[in-house]
């Protein structure tokens, strides 16, 4: 009897394990086509920020443009709305646009039709603030769920994981511009963030601390630095 039990909650774990995979894991296709690096044939990486545009876009940019560095921006709708100038000069620098849903949600809390409201109502934002379609696409919290795949679909748009997440919410600049610098190889998607989770007058001052870390370092050993299109060229 007792190792019945141990079998069935092995079962378990294991199938919990899987489910947590299917909708976190970086290379699971579960919910969706997802890509999380690139091929590593060159000398070049992405740099990627989530959840803005925010006051803290203006400084990144500032230093993306100095060090000559190219970076795909996953921009929340909604905050696009409340910055549709600063949401601009992102394209307009030449950065590449990425949807991160109109309201930044976890996904699992959604219907499959509300999944599709979120990708698409972002889709229609971006769309009208940018003059062109995203193709790339950052789910929440890197959580993918039901819908999420015909969403996907139907909107032309391919989910974009990481190969190492910066942590710069949480993490002193030090830290966070340590770990992107240990991560950093041909075709890596690196995940930080110019907003935090959508919330206005949020403190991103630790991202832009690191990027002014990270570029130089990254620069020292010959990375290109280049959008999510072209580190998966
Ligand atoms: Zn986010």
């Amino acid at each position: 009897m007792r190792s019945e039990w141990l079998l069935a909650g092995g079962t378990a774990g294991a199938a919990m394990g899987w489910a947590s995979w299917a909708v976190r894991g970086r290379s699971s296709q579960v919910f969706g086509r997802s890509v999380w690096r690139g091929p590593g044939g060159r000398a070049r990486l992405a740099l990627t920020f989530d959840d803005g545009p925010s006051h803290w876009t203006a400084p990144l940019l500032d230093l993306l443009g100095e060090w000559g560095a190219k970076a795909s921006f996953f921009q929340i709708g909604e905050a696009a709305r409340r910055l549709p100038e600063l949401a601009r000069r992102v394209s307009d620098e030449g950065h590449e646009i990425g949807n991160h849903t109109l309201s930044h949600p976890a996904l699992y809390a959604k219907t499959p039709s509300g999944v599709y409201g979120e990708v698409a109502g972002c889709q229609r934002v971006l769309e009208e603030i940018h003059g062109c379609v995203p193709r790339w696409f950052r789910a929440p919290y890197g959580c993918r769920w039901f819908g999420l795949g015909r969403a996907q679909r139907e909107l032309g748009l391919t989910g974009v994981m990481w190969s190492c997440l910066g942590l710069d919410w949480k993490q002193p600049a030090s830290a966070v511009a340590r770990r992107v610098t240990a991560a950093a190889e041909n075709g890596a998607i690196i995940c930080l963030h110019d907003g935090r989770a959508g919330r206005p007058g949020a403190d991103c001052r630790s991202t832009v601390d690191a990027v002014r870390l990270i570029l130089p370092a990254l620069r020292d050993r010959h990375f290109e630095l280049v959008t999510v299109s072209e580190v998966l060229a």
